[in-house]
């Protein structure tokens, strides 16, 4: 890695001269050693006192034997201790006579002199020793003046002095001699300084440099390693400075500065921490600054300034913006209703909190018309652009159920509204949608086809938008204008157009009705017809396959090729099917072409044929379980995904077979695929497929995402209008008609087995055997009778009896379902047992309506429950009247008063009879309500007479508050009613 070299500039800083012997500070004689010896030549180097330019007394030595040839007249000075030092300089202050101003002078006459040093380790010199000459002594230079006087001033002071500065080295020795060589010239020398050089202690660079000896040469660096100062740190390593020979420092390298939450003083001599109410977030040569608004620090030396209480920044706010909060709520929400959809406008918040990224979610509620509270919105509203995180003051809203008051929440939130503990400020509107007509039937198929006729079947719109009346289909030849069309109605989706020519190509439509009228039609598909070539082959070609799948005896397969080619050829037209067994009906004759006939996968000599017929088999590689939803009667069940190739990923349901069955408990599990492979209608359960070649063995189907109808209603209890009850109640219907139609006997029907989605659409599901069988005996709400185990409460007394099974028993089960409904998921029969229950209904006694339940729905119930099942309505006839119903809807608003008629209603024997106490407080005590005792004595409820009068209203008026207790004060002052007119007509 290359390092990067960074040069910082340094303050100039005077080399530091360390004093190894100064002449002038001589206080005595300085006695030097003189050669030659004083006296034996008159004139060589003699030490003279005198004064310096400031007239400061000196000691100098003196020297002028201009006259006499061949001088060598040496000066030697004490010995000089090193004291570490390399490099030696000397300043020498002399002044020299001008040879030309000496009148008469010889030609030898010198105005320089030598200077040399000598080593040594200790003071070991003499007279004669070192001797006096080049070598031993080391020559520095000859020093010549700068300055020549010529004059003399006769009074002596004025001199014209030379100073001159020679350097040495590298020494070594533990000290050292000067000497000065004259040889010939006449002059004094004033002053001499011997001294070292350092490079001074120094801060620079936010290091400390300590005090380092120059090198040994003039042109040597010293390198020397510095130290960040306290509360500083490196930032390019390594720091250095050199130290050059002349005690300067130079070259520096690297350098330290102050950490976070210190700033450099002092020109960066010092650094110190940040004041309180200031900070400095990084390491850096800036200042501490000032603390943002809505912030404070807690100490000195602070690197962030912290937010005061309720305000807050983001990761990605920097620390020197201010701390911001929760934005308050949006203003004025403007909503606009078309149909279904809503469109929200609002304004701004009056207080973004400071921050500019204020978006908006959108939180929506549906609020039941009933007594209970909202609830969230299901996934299928759509918002446009999106729910959360809108940037701008408006959404879209579409996909809204159609009559239905909703709630929506209009939240602020901005960067930090996740950090409050508080939920973000909304501004709320409520709005209710208008009715809305379907949306379009999206997927149309050909189901079958003949020579002149073709059997169509298509989905259930997305969005109903309320109970589907019915659907019209409208057609034409291909060749033929639009203008010319037939238009059919069907009350299912389904329809057969017939008489239509052999072989022609004809383009269909389909839209759906309700209350609110038609939806668009369907995009136009094309289907043909069969020629008589293609039928015939047709027919040739279903024979055998026919044969030799049916299990149900070869009469009854003959008869039935013969009916389907009679049928087909004169176009007969299928009536309500018959309440009687199979057989039965299929020599009945009541069938259409095309129609499809449920065959039970136990006829099946293998079984596993039935399942490889009627499921489709999905490899485990499509299928991503997510979670457990439930438990099954053979493993669990699961939500998943499923993703089909070429198929948009879907939600879906998965049974499991645990582990460890037996390959009956398979055959039983599978039997169910098998029996609802063979249904397709909006409200029968649909099956995806099932996984057979990998464990675990697995049922796939769609997705109900509000689970089994009995406990959705218990968990909403008096959240639905009644229209919306009664919509599920047809839809229901519908299905049942579906299996009757087919042939195909529930034997099960139950809120417990209706399944849910998030539309409300309610879908017939539960088509296992297994809990029938003898040997389960987990499940109490299955009662064994002879030849298998019965449901006693939902069960007509025929199945009973002698488990005679029928579409008729099925129906009297949907009357049972209906008051589960209608009762918001009350168990029949509440806490009687199955032989009370049983007794009861032999002895004419039927459910009484539930709280709230209007009229016509409890006739209808009663129609359901009639003892001679000939006398009950087929389900064709239910999903009619149901529909009646549903479009007028003050046919619903009738409520029962208990009548004493042919029905009489059951009484419910989990509510005590008035007649037993002679109070109403003991009464009131007897159904746990005594605590309303004051209540009714304060308002004149005292007497038998006027309590049985009274009405919803009164219960409210008096203050009883909670739903739980109003229903069981109305239940008890119902049943009352109903014992009295008991009691009135026995008096009759
Ligand atoms: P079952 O064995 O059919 O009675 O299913 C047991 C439970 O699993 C049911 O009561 C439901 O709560 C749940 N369940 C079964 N099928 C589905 C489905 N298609 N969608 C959602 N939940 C389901």
């Amino acid at each position: 890695m290359d390092i990067l070299w960074i040069l910082w500039s340094i303050p100039a800083v005077i080399a530091v001269e360390e004093m190894l012997m100064d002449s002038t500070t001589a206080t005595a004689e300085l006695g030097w050693t003189v050669y030659p010896v004083s006296g034996s030549s008159d004139n060589s180097w003699e030490e003279v006192s005198g004064y310096d330019e400031h007239m400061n007394t000196i000691r100098t030595y003196q020297v002028c034997n201009v006259f006499d040839s061949n001088q060598n007249n040496w000066v030697r000075t004490k010995y000089i201790r090193r004291r570490g030092a390399q490099r030696i300089h000397v300043e020498m202050k002399f002044s020299v006579r001008d040879c030309s101003s000496i009148p008469n002078v010889p030609g030898s006459c010198k105005e320089t002199f030598n200077l040399y040093y000598y080593e040594s380790d200790s003071d070991t010199a003499t007279r004669t020793s070192p001797a006096w000459m080049e070598n031993p002594w080391i020559k520095v230079d000859t020093i010549a003046a700068d300055e020549s006087f010529s004059q003399v001033d006769l009074g002596g002071r004025v001199m014209k002095i030379n100073t001159e500065v020679r350097s040495f080295g590298p020494v070594s020795k533990n000290g050292f001699y000067l000497a000065f060589q004259d040889y010939g010239g006449c002059m004094s020398l004033i002053a001499v300084r011997v001294f070292y050089r350092k490079c001074p202690r120094i801060i620079t660079n936010g290091a400390l440099f300590q005090e380092t000896l120059s090198g040994a040469e003039s042109t040597s660096l010293v390198a020397a390693r510095g130290v960040c100062i306290p509360n500083a740190e490196e930032v390019d390593v390594p720091i250095k400075l050199y130290c050059n020979g002349d005690g300067e420092w130079m070259v520096p390298i690297g350098r330290c500065m102050c950490k976070a939450g210190n700033e450099a003083v002092e020109n960066g001599t010092v650094c110190r921490a940040c004041p309180s109410g200031f900070f400095k977030p990084t390491q850096g040569d800036e200042s501490c600054m000032q603390c943002p608004i809505n912030s404070r620090t807690t100490s000195e030396g602070a690197i962030n300034c912290i937010c005061r209480n309720g305000y807050y920044r983001t990761d990605s706010d920097p620390l020197q913006m201010p701390c911001t909060t929760v934005p308050s709520a949006p203003q004025t929400v403007i909503s606009s209703v078309n149909e279904t959809s809503v469109m929200l406008e609002w304004m701004p918040p009056r207080d973004s909190g400071g921050r500019e990224d204020v978006v908006y979610n959108i939180i929506c509620k549906s609020c039941g018309g009933g007594r209970g509270g909202c609830t969230r919105c299901g996934d299928n509203v759509q918002f446009l652009p999106r729910q959360l995180g809108l940037t701008k003051s408006r959404v879209y809203i579409s996909d809204l159920l159609a009559h239905t008051q909703y709630t929506f929440e209009v939240q602020a939130v901005n960067g930090v509204s996740d950090q409050s503990p508080y939920s973000p400020q909304y501004a709320s509107v409520n709005i209710t949608t208008n009715q809305a007509a379907p949306s379009t039937v999206s997927i149309m198929h050909q189901v079958s086809r003949t020579v002149d006729s073709i059997t169509l079947s298509w989905s259930q719109p997305d969005q109903p938008n309320g109970v589907i009346l019915d659907y019209e289909l409208q057609y034409y030849e291909k060749d033929q204008s639009e203008y010319n069309s037939t238009t059919i109605r069907s009350q299912t989706n389904t329809a057969v157009i017939r008489g239509l020519k052999s072989g022609s190509i004809y383009v269909f439509q389909v839209r759906a009705r309700t209350v609110a009228g038609f939806g668009r039609y369907s995009g136009k598909l094309y289907f043909q017809t069969m020629t008589e070539e293609e039928y015939n082959t047709s027919i040739q070609e279903k024979l055998p396959l026919i044969i030799g799948s049916a299990a149900a005896g070869l009469v009854f397969l003959i008869a039935l090729v013969v009916i389907i080619i009679v049928c087909n050829r004169r176009g007969f037209d299928r009536g309500d099917s018959e309440y009687t067994d199979k057989l039965q009906h299929y020599t009945s004759g009541h069938m259409s072409p095309g129609m499809k006939i449920y065959i039970d996968p136990f006829t099946y000599e293998d079984p596993n044929e039935a399942v490889r017929e009627f499921a489709k088999e999905i490899d485990i590689s499509c299928v991503k379980i997510e979670q457990v939803i439930g438990a099954g009667e053979f493993g669990e069940v699961c939500s998943g995904n499923l993703k089909l190739p070429g198929k948009r990923e879907m939600f879906v349901a998965i049974k499991t077979l645990k582990s460890g069955y037996t390959e009956k408990q398979r055959r039983d599990f599978l039997s169910e695929a098998s029996i609802m492979g063979q249904f397709d209608h909006p409200n029968v359960i649909h099956l995806e497929g099932v996984v057979t070649k990998s464990s675990p063995v697995m049922i796939i189907t769609e997705f109900m995402e509000n689970g089994s109808l009995d406990t959705f209603l218990r968990q909403n209890d008096g959240q639905f209008t009644v229209i919306q009850l009664v919509g599920m109640l047809r839809g229901i219907a519908s299905g049942m008609k579906y299996l009757a139609d087919m042939n195909y006997v529930h034997r099960d029907l139950a809120a417990r087995n209706i399944l849910v989605n998030s539309n409300l659409v309610c879908k017939v599901s539960d088509f296992g055997l297994s809990r029938f069988l003898e040997d389960d005996t987990s499940d109490p709400t299955y009662t064994s009778a002879l030849g298998g185990k019965i449901p006693i409460r939902w069960t007509a007394p025929e199945a009973i009896q002698y488990r005679k099974f029928t579409s008729a028993s099925d129906v009297w089960s949907y009357g049972i379902v209906m008051w589960e409904v209608m009762s918001y998921g009350e168990r029949p029969y509440w806490d009687m047992t199955n032989q009370d229950v049983i007794n009861a209904i032999e002895q004419d006694y039927r459910l009484p309506p539930p709280m709230d339940c209007p009229n016509a729905l409890h006739q209808l119930m009663l129609d359901c429950w009639q003892k001679d099942r000939n006398n009950r309505p087929k389900f064709s006839q239910i999903v009619n009247n149901l529909d009646k119903m549903i479009r007028n809807p003050n046919t619903l608003k009738a409520m029962t008063p208990l009548s004493s008629g042919v029905h009489l209603p059951l009484l419910d024997r989990s509510i005590p009879d008035f007649s037993t106490f002679s109070t109403v407080d003991e009464w009131l005590d007897a159904i746990k309500m005594g605590q309303y005792k004051e209540n009714f004595a304060n308002s004149d409820f005292s007497t038998f007479d006027v309590v049985s009068q009274m009405t919803m209203d009164d219960i409210l008026r008096i203050g009883v508050t909670l739903a739980g207790h109003q229903k069981k004060i109305l239940n008890s002052v119902q049943m009352m009613r109903a014992q009295m007119n008991q009691i009135q007509s026995v008096e009759v």
